[in-house]
This record gives structure tokens, C-alpha cells and sequence, in this order.
């Protein structure tokens, strides 16, 4: 028992069917193993101890049901993400009291299939940042070395996978969120297409650029949180009516690597990547050879604007959703006010954080009258190019391979002062959200200094099924990272 909380999630199910092990004991274990390493760790922002035993014990009380693909499974949940009844802050003081009174869709989606939710995750304030240093509660710590940060801003959602505190989480990836902290914590992780998944009931950042998707230990782990989440809304305009494959059958169809296309985006393998980083990828890609894989060397050009027409964008959308936190109708409201105005200034600048202010500032400034031709609709028009080269590159190849992040786990402050170099951090993940494509990033070996590495496997539109196949071939090919000594 002690050690099932690093199995993975597909067995612990299989478990849970066969009556090997109830769902109480197993949320027990998570409860446990939460309370042993959340000192050292801060994955987390609030444990529904309560709140999951219950969960469990009704569904104990019911027996196991095959046709729940999460059935008695313990999960945690973003921050980010409304949970009807459970306090959810977005990270921010400005949201510090604010319980929901709905859930959201991929939340109840998570419910229907049987999953117990432990609780939320922590993640950098309004899912700004690269490290969950932004918390405005209190940073996370990579479980492989408590000294460096766990990426972010979903690091809470993949600390607390890679740490053993639960079998999967939900993330969002705006730029990067959910595929870097997996590649900096040794986690499996999936950015879907845009409008994949339904934003109903997420608090929005750069709602032209937001996607939820899943963290958890295996491929096909996350292949089947997403098969839970997946699907149209209607109540999300963005979302997609595109039928969902079933990501599990497809799994198991196929996975051969023979004859695979992987285009290498060139732009992706040079200045800036860490030697240890580049050697990995090498060695990955050498595995993908011999096993008959093909690679060939794509282009996409105007990576090197990438980073910049990612911010615009992303800001300008943040200062306008941001909006709506004005002390009036929910959230942090000042005490100290004399007027209107005041109440409004006093609230905003006590309620976020200095990172949520810049972005605010810089945002507005973007979209002003005198600027935006300028800035934001040369942005917009950059992005429908780098939307064309992707698209350009995966018409010469099956699939995009590349690295996550340049480089493994970076010590916690150290670009705790600095944003711009903070931004350059997420050069390799940002653009993808930009061409709203899908993307999987899993580990592919540790670092001689015993951090994990992270390659990305990127597809056209709606391949999330591919993406899992071939994920789960380079899984069975590579060596297993391990977990993390806790
Ligand atoms: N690090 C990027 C940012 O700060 C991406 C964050 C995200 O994907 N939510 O905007």
C-alpha cells in the first residue's frame, strides 16, 4: 500500500474495480502522503480533507462502476478552475474569499466520471508567471530538488502529480503552463487544441490563448483525463463541436514508431538551449531512429517574434478580463476608501500583485488609441504567421518534436527580479498556443544533476489521439525517469 501512491492511474483503477482497494483508503493514502510533504512542497492552496472522504464513502457505498473512467481516483485541481462550495483564489488575494457557486464544466465532468477531488492547486497569481513563484499565498518546490522551482504557472497541479499526492491533475496552458512545469517535475502533460476543451467555469487570463488539459504520471494516464474533459459546451462559444475520439482505444491500436516523420523545428535546437537539455534530445531522437523513426529538419522562421507577440497579446486580453475585479461585485474590496475612484484604485492595487499589475498596465497600454496599430495589431498579424509556419512544417512531417524548456529546474528566485528573462523562459512553449495547436510534453531522461527533461510532441488540430500514440511509443521506447526520493 505505501508505495501505490506513485502507481499509476490506470491502476489503481484496475485496483479499484477489482475491490483491491476501496476508494476511502486510497484518498486516505493521498491525504496522508499530502500531509507528510506539503511542508516541504506547498503544492497545494486548499485540501478538501472532508470534502474527499465523503466523496469517497458515497462512492464506496455505490461499488465500482466500469463506465466511470475515474471512478474513486484521487485528483487535484488547479486553482484556477471553480469548485462549487470550495474556496478558489486564482492565486490572488483578490479572490482570497471567494467560494463558487458552480462548478465548472471540466469539474463536472471530473465528478461524473467518479473522481474524488483532493483539493486545489497552487499556481502563479492568475496563471502569470513560469515558476508559481506568483502565488500570492506561497511558492511551490520541485520534488526533485526542493531548491528549485516546479515550473509553472501550474506547478502546484504538477508538483503534486510528480510527488505522489494524487494520480492526476488538471492545469491550464495559456503559454506553456501546463507542458513546462511536467518537463521541469518529470510529469506527463497535455496542452489540447483550442476549443478542445470547454472553458466554462475557468477565471479567464488570455482567453484567445487558454486551454485546459491534464497532468499525470503515464501517456495514457492523461489520455484518459482528457477523454473526461473533453467535448462540446455550450455554454463556451469557443468550444468545439468536433466529436471526441476514444483516446484509450487508440492508444492501444497503434504506437509504432517505424517510419514516423518527426520534423525538428531548427529553430528550437540552438542558441539558447542548455548543453544537458540538447544532449537529451539528441539521445531521444537517436532512440527514435534506430526504432525506425525518421527525422527531418523543419523551419519555423519567426520563432525569434514569438516571445514578444505572445505578450502583447496575452496581456492586452489579461488587462480587459481582469476588469471585472473592481471591489464591486465579488473579490478583495479596500477598506480604506473615500469615493468611487478610490475604491476602485485601492482595491486593484491591494488585491493583485505586482505581476498582475504589469500585465494590467502594459495591456491597457497595448490597446490604447495611440498604440495599437502599433503594437497589438501587428501582433495579431505576426500570430497568423506563425499559426501558417506551423501549419507549413507539419505539412513536411507526421508530428513537431522539441524541447520544452531551455533548460531543467532553475533555483527559486532566481528571476524572481528580472520579467524579461523570465518571459524567455517560455520561448519554446508560448507560440503553440498562439497557433492554437495541440502539444504533449513528457519526460525524456534526468539531467546529470538528477532534474528531469521534457520533449514536446506537437500536431495539427483535434491530433490529440495521435499525439497519445505516439507518446506512449517514445514511453515504451526510453528509460524511465523514476520519482522523485520524497
Ligand atoms: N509563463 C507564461 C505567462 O506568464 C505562460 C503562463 C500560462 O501558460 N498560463 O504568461
Amino acid at each position: 500500500m505505501s508505495e501505490l501512491f506513485y502507481a499509476t492511474l490506470s491502476s489503481v483503477w484496475d485496483l479499484l474495480q477489482k475491490k483491491e482497494v476501496s476508494a476511502s483508503e486510497l484518498t486516505q493514502l493521498c491525504l496522508k502522503r499530502l500531509e507528510t510533504t506539503e511542508p516541504k512542497l506547498g503544492a497545494m492552496l486548499t485540501v478538501d480533507a472532508e470534502g474527499a472522504l465523503e466523496q469517497a464513502k458515497t462512492l464506496d457505498r455505490q461499488g465500482p462502476d466500469p463506465n466511470c473512467p475515474l471512478w474513486g481516483v484521487p485528483v487535484t485541481v488547479k486553482d484556477v478552475i471553480l469548485t462549487r462550495g470550495l474556496t478558489t483564489t486564482a492565486g490572488s488575494r483578490m479572490l482570497e474569499n471567494f467560494v463558487p457557486p458552480y462548478d465548472a464544466f471540466v469539474v463536472e465532468r471530473l465528478r461524473k466520471a467518479g473522481a474524488i477531488i483532493l483539493g486545489k492547486a497552487n499556481m502563479d497569481e492568475f496563471a502569470m508567471g513560469s515558476t508559481t513563484e506568483n502565488s500570492a499565498y506561497h511558492a511551490a518546490h520541485n520534488p526533485w530538488d526542493v531548491q528549485k522551482v516546479p515550473g509553472g504557472s501550474s506547478g502546484g497541479s504538477a508538483v503534486s502529480v510528480a510527488a505522489g499526492q494524487c494520480f492526476a491533475s488538471l492545469g491550464t496552458d495559456t503559454g506553456g503552463s501546463i507542458r513546462q512545469p511536467a518537463a521541469l517535475c518529470g510529469c506527463v502533460g497535455m496542452k489540447p487544441t483550442y476549443g478542445r476543451v470547454s472553458r466554462y467555469g475557468v477565471i479567464a487570463y488570455g482567453s484567445s490563448l487558454d486551454q485546459v488539459g491534464p497532468l499525470a504520471r503515464s501517456v495514457s494516464d492523461c489520455a484518459r483525463v482528457l477523454g473526461v474533459i473533453a467535448g462540446h459546451d455550450p455554454r463556451d462559444a469557443t468550444s468545439s463541436p468536433c466529436a471526441v475520439p476514444d483516446y484509450l482505444t487508440a492508444l492501444a491500436s497503434n504506437g509504432d514508431l517505424n517510419g514516423v516523420r518527426f520534423g525538428l523545428p531548427k529553430e528550437f535546437y540552438g542558441a539558447g538551449l542548455a548543453s544537458d537539455v540538447a544532449a537529451a534530445c539528441e539521445k531521444t531522437l537517436q532512440c527514435l531512429r534506430e526504432a525506425g523513426a525518421e527525422s527531418v529538419e523543419v523551419s519555423l522562421p519567426h520563432t525569434h517574434a514569438a516571445i514578444a507577440t505572445y505578450y502583447i497579446i496575452a496581456m492586452a486580453e489579461a488587462s480587459s478580463n481582469l476588469a471585472r475585479y473592481d471591489g464591486v461585485r465579488y473579490g478583495y474590496r479596500s477598506q480604506n476608501i473615500t469615493d468611487l475612484e478610490s475604491l476602485y484604485v485601492k482595491s486593484r492595487t491591494e488585491g493583485f500583485g505586482q505581476e498582475v499589475r504589469r500585465r494590467i498596465m502594459l495591456g491597457a497600454f497595448v490597446l490604447s488609441s495611440g498604440y495599437y496599430d502599433a503594437y497589438y495589431k501587428k501582433a495579431a498579424q505576426v500570430r497568423r504567421i506563425i499559426r501558417d509556419e506551423y501549419l507549413a512544417a507539419l505539412d513536411s512531417c507526421d508530428v513537431l518534436l522539441c524541447p520544452v524548456s531551455p533548460v531543467t529546474a532553475w533555483p527559486l528566485g532566481q528571476h524572481a527580479n528580472d520579467p524579461l528573462k523570465m518571459y524567455l523562459m517560455d520561448a519554446y512553449t508560448l507560440s503553440l498556443n498562439l497557433a492554437g495547436l495541440p502539444g504533449l510534453s513528457l519526460p525524456v531522461a534526468l539531467a546529470a544533476s538528477g532534474l528531469p527533461i521534457g520533449m514536446q510532441i506537437i500536431g495539427k488540430a483535434f491530433s490529440e489521439a495521435q499525439l497519445f500514440s505516439l507518446g506512449q511509443a517514445m514511453e515504451n521506447l526510453l528509460p524511465a525517469i523514476g520519482q522523485p526520493k520524497l
